[in-house]
């Protein structure tokens, strides 16, 4: 399915409801947050098609901790530029959306078994606001990070997941931005996708259909074609949280499956109500 009919599909499905989708954005190269692709185009389009939140739980590739999990409790999240060597356009790019303490602070409550703690630092890093900013270009909704503890296992990132779910009754939009594949050594910009980048990215998409998310937590298994996909898997695990943020009520929608530079994914997908 293209990502104009994935959309259209998502779109007529969607009903104004409490309970909000979970989303996965593949978020790539940080120039698609300053040029017009098929990948911002459709981040803009997924704004449209959405339900309207009270405010957004980012769970991005970027906020990398150990053995904490931290909950961005600001009013005034920064716009952090975490990239070297780009064009100046994009270290002008802010992101003004307000934070939402009263909500962050709640969600340290809520990890307190994921060793949660406030944080008031570090503000909104490229992979939330590189994609906010096609989703919701007012920057007019309340937004904060919690960070991915990197000494904890892929089951893990999944069990967040299922703690974040009850936020989805309350307006709240989860929202996790990574990539699907992502190897940056492997990279061939201009050049076919490699075949293990495709490999994983079928594998990852068909465990998601089948509801299979414990194969998609189970390293061992997966073995190399995980090391491959990902040397390191910070860009996996906001994946694996959103997946556990879904239930079985749930459709899945893809968007934007292109493998981008050879060896990133950039498949995205929602979970919703029908
Ligand atoms: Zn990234």
């Amino acid at each position: 399915m293209s990502t104009a009919q994935a959309l259209i599909k998502l779109r007529d499905s969607l009903e104004p409801s409490d309970r909000m989708p979970v989303v996965f954005l593949g978020h790539g190269s940080p120039m698609n947050a300053v040029e017009d692709t098929e990948f911002s185009r459709a981040w803009s389009d997924l704004g449209r098609a959405l339900p309207r939140p009270k405010a957004i739980l980012v769970v991005s590739a970027h906020w990398m901790t150990n053995g904490t999990t931290l909950v961005d409790v600001s009013a005034t999240p920064r716009t952090i530029h975490d990239f070297y060597g780009f064009p100046q356009a994009l270290y002008t790019q802010t992101y003004p959306a307000p934070g939402d303490p009263g909500l962050a602070r709640e969600v340290v409550t809520l990890l307190a078994s994921h060793h949660a703690e406030e944080d008031d630092r570090w503000g909104l890093d490229h992979g939330a606001w590189a994609v906010l900013k096609f989703l919701y270009p007012g920057a007019d909704v309340p937004v904060f990070q919690i960070s991915i503890d990197m000494t904890k296992g892929l089951d893990w990132h999944l069990g967040t997941g299922g703690i974040l779910a009850e936020l989805r009754d309350r307006g709240v939009l989860i929202l996790g931005s990574g990539n699907v594949v992502h190897n940056l050594r492997a990279m061939r910009p201009g050049g076919q996708p490699q075949d293990f980048a495709l490999e994983f990215d079928r594998l990852f998409a068909d465990r998601l259909t089948d509801r299979n998310f414990s194969a998609l937590a189970d390293s061992d298994a997966l073995g190399s074609l995980l090391r491959m996909a990902h040397p390191t898997v910070d860009h996996y695990l906001p994946a694996l949280t959103i997946a556990g943020a879904s239930d079985d009520g749930d459709a899945l929608s893809f968007m934007t499956d292109a493998i981008d530079l050879g060896s990133v994914s950039m498949r995205s997908f929602v979970f919703h109500n029908e």
